[in-house]
């Protein structure tokens, strides 16, 4: 593999191009493991960004696939439709929050947001409410790359200043503080009320990633949070978006993570764990009155459409890995992965480096008191066997729910050496 090309030419998230970090060849994949160029197998505990849920290679997604291939990758979704979509959108529609029952496929989890974020805009001005445009969301939010999306990430981790000029200013209440098994403190959700309180004329809706909030900096929110969010937007006329992306398909321990709230959003959005992490595919889900809300007045419709849309390879990847989770077994698999991962990390918190330890469900967050050095630590993880990717002070794990005991052990025990 030619990694000196890849230095020179190649772009990877979040790189420099005048001082690249090292990247690792991965010649395949399967169950938990990257099979690496050296000839080195390296344990996934990323899960390649919380999307391959049940593994790599995985027999039934592999199926799907290429059953798929041989009858057509992709068709434009314009005046045309087919099977895998409506698949796809029923199972859905049949395990998503009550109330959400429409769905608009998106090609990745920041376009699944702009289109969230859209469809919340229109849907006041299609009412003759041209004055509801703004988001309110708490900080230490993360909701993609592009615009719209990046206006409601936290804007110190998001870099807002850099992009100023041309981000649209959103409002931001402080994160949520009490933790998630922590008592919960109705003093938390003073700030939140009082801006919706001051703001909601020019409100189109409150978004929010539920219990977890993810790259933002792992954070586990109680959900009587989300229960005050679902009321205020009742009360004050906002309409509520869940940003499910990272949290969907169990990874909380929930189906959905608004599920330990007991509440339903308007909007919600879905991508990441998706396809069972085979590629990009994501979804918009809305409430009928959301859906009949846009569609009135001018222009009548729903003002987007990308060129693979409903794609059907994906498609029907999606229905397989939905397949998987109807068996129920994610539940149990999660559910120990919780345990073990609670009772293995607990002695990091021995550790001088490291400031806090969190676990829900199948994500384990080990915070360090200061920013750890990523080329350093990748390369002991490296060599001890695992692949975990750490950022600023958050080394985490959220493995494929498939993961044995003792190949999760391994990565607890690369935690605890490397920070040691
Ligand atoms: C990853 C993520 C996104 C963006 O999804 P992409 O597929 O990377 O565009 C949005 N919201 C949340 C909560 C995410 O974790």
């Amino acid at each position: 593999m030619d990694l000196s090309f890849d230095q020179q030419h190649i772009w990877h998230p979040y790189t420099s191009a005048t001082q690249p970090l090292p990247c690792y060849g991965v010649t395949s994949a399967s169950g938990v493991y990257l099979h690496m160029q050296d000839g080195k197998q390296l344990i996934d505990g990323m899960s390649s960004w919380w999307s391959t849920i049940h593994g790599y290679n995985h027999p039934l997604l592999n199926q799907a696939a290429k059953d798929q291939i041989d009858n057509m990758s992709h068709v434009m979704f314009g005046g045309l439709t087919h099977q895998p979509a409506i698949d796809l959108c029923r199972s859905l529609l049949e395990v998503a929050p009550q109330g959400l029952e429409r769905v608009f496929l998106a090609d990745s989890g920041s376009v699944a947001v702009e289109v969230a974020m859209k469809m919340a805009v229109q849907y006041w001005a299609c009412q003759g409410n041209n004055d509801k445009y703004r988001f309110i969301t708490p900080r230490n939010g993360y909701h993609g790359d592009t615009f719209a999306a990046m206006s409601v990430c936290d804007p110190v981790n998001g870099m807002h200043s850099l992009f100023n000029k041309v981000l649209p200013q959103q409002i931001f209440a402080p994160a949520p503080q009490t933790r998630f098994d922590q008592h919960w403190n109705e003093d938390d959700f003073i700030p939140m009320q009082e801006l919706v309180e001051r703001h909601h004329h020019e409100l189109a809706a409150l978004i929010l990633e539920p219990v977890v909030q993810g790259a933002g900096g792992m954070r586990f929110y109680h959900p009587m949070y989300l229960q005050r969010c679902r009321q205020l937007c009742d009360q004050y006329d906002l309409l509520l978006i869940c940003d499910e992306i990272a949290t969907g398909f169990g990874r909380t321990g929930q189906y959905f993570a608004c599920q330990h709230a007991d509440i339903s959003p308007d909007i919600l959005c879905l991508g990441k764990g998706l396809t069972g992490g085979y590629m990009t595919l994501a979804a918009t889900l809305c409430t009928e009155d959301v859906a009949a809300g846009v569609s009135e007045g001018q222009p009548g419709v729903f003002m987007h459409g990308p060129t693979f849309m409903g794609n059907p390879l994906a498609c029907a990847v999606a229905n397989a890995s939905l397949g998987i989770l109807a068996t129920g077994e994610w539940q149990t698999q999660v559910n120990n992965i919780e345990h073990q991962l609670k009772h293995q990390l607990a002695r990091c918190t021995e550790l001088a480096a490291v400031a806090d330890v969190r676990v829900l469900g199948a994500i384990g967050v080990v915070e360090t008191r200061q920013p750890v050095n990523m080329a350093v630590i990748q390369r002991k993880f490296v060599e001890a066997g695992v692949w975990i990717r750490p950022f600023g002070k958050l080394v985490y794990i959220m493995p494929p729910y498939i993961i044995e005991p003792d190949q999760l052990t391994c990565l607890t025990d690369a935690i605890y050496n490397a920070l040691k």
